[in-house]
Parts: C-alpha cells; structure tokens; sequence
C-alpha cells in the first residue's frame, strides 16, 4: 500500500475518534438539563405541598378571628341584656346571641375540618421534603459525574487533535485539502474499493481506475464520488 494512502488511513481514522467524541459531548447540555428539570418538579411538588399548608393555615386564622368578633359580640349583648328594662329589647337580644352562638359553632366545625385537612396534608409535606432532598443530593452527583466524563472527553479530543496535526503535516497540501473536504462532506474519505466497487458509493469503477488503485503507485479517486480509493491487501 502506498505509503500515503497509510498516513491518509491513520489520520482519517483519529478524525472518526474525534467526530465520535465530539458526537458524545452534544448530549451533555441535554443530560444536564434533564437532570434540573427533574430536580425542579420534585422541588415544585414540595413547595406546594407547603403552599397548601400554609393556605389551611391561613383560613383556619381567618375563621378564628371571625369567631372571636361574633364571640365579643355576645359579651355586649350580654351586658347589654342585663342593663335593659324592655322586655322586647330582651328578647331581640337574646334571638341576636342565640343566632351568633350557631354561627360560632358553625365556624368551629369549619375550623375543625381545616384542622383536619392540616394533620392529613403533613406526612405528605414531610416526604414531598424528603424526596426533594434525596433528589437534590443525587441530581448533584450526576451533574458531578456527568462534568467529569465531559472533561475527559475534551481532554481525549484535545490530545486526538493535537495527533490529528501532526499526522495531517505530513501529508502533502493539496491532497490533505481533497481529503479534509472528502471527510467534512461525505463523512468518509479514503475508502477501500471491493470488487471493482467504491466501497463509498457503491459503484463500480471503470477498468483503469481498478488497474490504478491495483498498481497501487498512485493516489487514485473514484470518478463518481471522489473518494480516495486503496485496495484491500488479502
Ligand atoms: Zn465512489
């Protein structure tokens, strides 16, 4: 084999390392973000779980205070109740308690249930923040993991290319630019011809180009596609 079409074998075969490389690292953004989305919903679940809790919290306040109004207001009446001389006047004040009184109890059973709604909602609370902080714990890990194998990747890309440079130096210019074009638009440059076929476009080459590539004293290209072509030693 032509001492070239070696070189071109070996340069081609550090840039199909550093595509497949390079291949790897375009999933890491998306990985990475899987990651946060998945530690942002069990983080929502909790904050509002807690949301919840703190809105029963607020309503059970709520239903307090009005109970505590309607139950200064039957200290008033009271004292109202025994100031007055009218019999009427007595009674509307005791229909005005006795009307307050069912209120307040209807409040209460209100409250109660809130109270209730509260004591359920607080297991679920509790592992929602449990699971959101095991979730933290290890999405923090695998974003660790994750930059690790993407810094060895760049750091195998980086020694690759530095190969790929030198090994590139030696080829002569003209041919490396009609490989680095044949590699950047066909994704193969050098192929192997098989049976009188272009392993690259599948197509059989004429009788000359065959006898060329069998000499093996040239660089030939296939006429179709213009993939550099070599034989296969058996
Ligand atoms: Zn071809």
């Amino acid at each position: 084999m032509l001492k070239v079409i070696e070189d071109l074998l070996v340069l081609q075969d550090r840039d199909r390392k550093i595509r497949a490389l390079k291949n790897e690292l375009t999933t890491a953004p998306l990985e990475r973000k899987q990651f946060d989305d998945k530690l942002t919903g069990i983080q929502t679940a909790f904050e509002q779980s807690k949301l919840k809790g703190k809105t029963i919290e607020v309503e059970r306040k709520k239903l307090e205070i009005e109970a505590q109004t309607k139950r200064d207001q039957i200290n008033k009446y009271q004292t109202q109740k025994f100031q007055t001389k009218k019999n009427d006047e007595y009674q509307a004040i005791t229909t005005a308690i006795e009307h307050l009184e069912r209120d307040i109890s209807a409040l209460e059973d209100k409250e109660l249930e809130l109270m209730e709604s509260a004591e359920q909602l607080r297991p679920e609370t509790l592992r929602a923040e449990q699971a959101a902080g095991a979730a933290k714990t290890q999405v923090a890990g695998q974003q660790a993991d994750l930059n690790t194998k993407v810094t060895a990747v760049q750091e195998q890309i980086a020694k690759l290319e530095e190969e790929r440079t030198r090994l590139a130096g030696n080829i002569e210019e003209d041919l490396r630019d009609v490989y680095d074009r044949l590699f950047a638009t066909k994704g193969e440059a050098v192929v192997p011809l098989e049976n009188e076929v272009c392993t690259g476009c599948h197509m059989k080459v004429t009788a000359s180009t065959n006898n060329k590539v069998k000499a093996g004293k040239e660089v030939v290209q296939c006429e179709q596609c213009n993939r550099i072509l070599y034989r296969v030693a058996y």
